[in-house]
């Protein structure tokens, strides 16, 4: 069993997209995937690890892609960032059924089921061991919540984004359509940006160059792969 001392970086934040809880419908929250990824949540919690999460929306509303079809971009965006909250309440659920204490805080007020977002409330919440699901995003139109997660990563001092993805981590190209990529095991911020690569949106990975903190992005279907490089074992991508 880990101590939080063996942990390379016990305090974490983990970026979920919207994609990740709809699994192969590509829509919506697929509940096995969801209870597969609480799973892992669970055993990271378990370990010691100081736990927030950020939660896409994409597999509900995309503000781009609304905007696209004729709506109003900020109407469309703000769509999204209730997408993320109805995201949060759902992995909410599922962690509080296994016994996970959290807390759910949004970044636009919605006080009948959330808490508001305030930082020292939410370093409080993972002072006292509690997983945080900040929601919403950035709060912001035109922003993502891969930038949410950047900011909330920075104003929770975590040691390290941990950016769950279905595929195992940076490749020179995408490796879904291109058979040639090649995997990325360490990378840093500066060729991360001077060569345009799919790590982050290019406000997050800012942020995140700007302040040091490191990015590991891993494929979240490998079983156990967020506890692993918690304790600091090579999985994924580091971007330094
Ligand atoms: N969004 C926003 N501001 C934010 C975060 C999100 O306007 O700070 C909106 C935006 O429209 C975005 C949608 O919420 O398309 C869902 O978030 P995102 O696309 O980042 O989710 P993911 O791709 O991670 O599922």
């Amino acid at each position: 069993m880990n101590t939080v001392d063996d942990l390379k970086y016990p305090r974490v934040l983990l970026k979920l997209s919207g994609e990740a809880l709809a699994g192969a419908q590509g829509f919506g929250i697929d509940p096995p995937v969801v209870e597969r990824l609480t799973e892992e949540v669970k055993a990271v919690s378990q370990m010691g690890a100081a736990l927030g999460l950020v939660i896409g929306g994409g597999n509900i509303v995309r503000g781009s892609a609304a905007s696209a079809q004729g709506m109003d971009r900020v109407s469309a965006d703000y769509m999204g960032m209730l997408a993320t909250i109805i995201n949060a309440l759902a992995i909410q659920d599922l962690l509080e059924k296994k016994d996970v204490d959290t807390r759910v805080m949004t970044a636009i007020r919605m006080d009948e089921l959330a808490e508001p977002y305030i930082r020292r409330r939410a370093l409080r919440h993972l002072e006292k061991g509690r997983v945080v699901i900040f929601a919403g995003g950035t709060g912001n139109p035109y922003f993502s919540t891969d930038t949410a997660a950047a900011l909330r990563a920075i104003e929770m001092e975590a040691d390290v984004v941990i950016k769950a993805t279905k595929v195992s981590g940076v490749f020179t190209a995408d490796p879904v359509k291109d058979p040639s990529a090649q995997f990325i095991p360490e990378i840093s911020f500066r060729e991360v940006v001077a060569n345009e690569l799919a790590v982050m949106d290019a406000a997050a990975v800012s942020l995140c160059k700007e302040n040091c903190l490191p990015i590991i992005v891993l494929d979240l279907e490998e079983a156990g792969s967020v506890s692993a490089a918690i304790r600091g074992e090579r999985v994924g991508t580091l971007v330094s």
